[in-house]
């Protein structure tokens, strides 16, 4: 029932030479570490929309809420022909049910937010959002995006995967069947990550769930999904983190020594202040639920969320 990842991406970042001038925009941390976890769908909004390589460059014009596409020397409006293609594209998109789509940014066909848009004067205000980009966020409007420079930053990066792999595994859920039995072992597995992410709509979820004999099918599994994917687009802080890890010591107390407390606690304090890296104390707790066989914490994808490799919790 393993799922492929499959993400949407911008083509120019895979290295192909689409761009205006000829080049490309290849990013090793997407195609040679993360590219080993997913399979990509690339996308170029101009060459697809029957643009040449290499063409003129263009920008956006106008209102920054409603901007047109304009090539940036013979001045030819290419918006109606980028919007039509997106539309249709969009639809073809559907069938590859993507995980999530990467952005390269600043583009004005491809960037997801502060792109420059021009007013007459030729004065830019970085409020725009690429032409094809807002059409697929429009239409996939709880799909994870980011664009690639900010997957630079570790907290960013961090949750835009961690909602991938969610993703991912909430499909695998629903590829089993709609029915209460799966969607409450699906969310008895997701706690502690979304608390980590939004105590609020853990909460909310909880009691969902607690009341799902009560609804009709559809509506429970379409009413979670959409709580679960606005708790991860919150992303975890160290705060939060905190409370989740000592919610999971809380399950030995009646195992460990006084001294393993009072070390797992300086631990998590460690990490609370931003001395050490979150898989620090992760690490720990993980040796004692394999040491003492805590089943509640064993079946919890907080501990291992997505592929170690990645070392997405060794950032400070
Ligand atoms: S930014 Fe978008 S439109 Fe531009 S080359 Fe890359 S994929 Fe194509």
């Amino acid at each position: 029932m393993e799922k492929t990842i499959k993400l949407g991406i911008s083509t120019c970042l895979l290295g192909e030479n689409v761009r205006y001038d000829g080049g490309h925009k290849l990013d090793r941390f997407l195609t040679e570490t993360l590219g080993k976890f997913v399979e990509y769908v690339p996308v170029c909004p101009e060459v697809e929309c029957g643009l040449t390589v290499p063409r003129e460059s263009m920008h956006l014009e106008g209102d920054p809420d409603a901007p047109r596409l304009i090539t940036s020397h013979t001045k030819r409006d290419m918006t109606e022909r980028m919007v039509q293609w997106a539309q249709k594209r969009v639809i073809e998109l559907e069938k590859e049910e993507l995980c999530g789509f990467i952005f390269k940014n600043n583009s004005p066909s491809s960037g997801m937010e502060r792109i420059r848009v021009y007013n007459e004067k030729g004065m830019p205000v970085k409020r725009g959002v690429g032409i094809f980009a807002k059409i697929i966020m429009g239409h996939f409007p709880l799909l994870p995006v980011e664009d690639e420079g900010r997957l630079y930053d570790p907290k960013l990066r961090e949750n835009f995967i961690e909602r991938i792999f969610t993703l991912k595994r909430w499909r695998e859920c629903l590829a089993l069947g709609k029915n209460r039995g799966n969607l409450v072992d699906f969310h008895t597995k997701h706690k502690l990550l979304i608390l980590s992410h939004f105590p609020k709509h853990y909460q909310l979820m909880g009691n969902l769930v607690a009341k799902a004999k009560e609804m009709a099918l559809e509506d429970l599994f379409r009413q979670y999904q959409t709580l679960l994917m606005e708790a991860l687009s919150l992303k975890a802080t160290p705060k939060k983190n905190v409370n989740v890890l000592l919610h999971m010591l809380g399950y030995f107390k009646e195992q460990l020594s006084a001294d393993e407390k009072k070390e797992l606690i300086e631990i998590i304090e460690g990490y609370r202040q931003e001395y050490i890296p979150l898989i620090v104390p992760i690490s720990l707790i993980s040796h004692y639920v394999r040491k003492y066989n805590q089943p509640y914490l064993q079946q919890q994808v907080y501990l291992n969320p997505h592929p170690i490799e990645l070392q997405l919790r060794n950032h400070v």
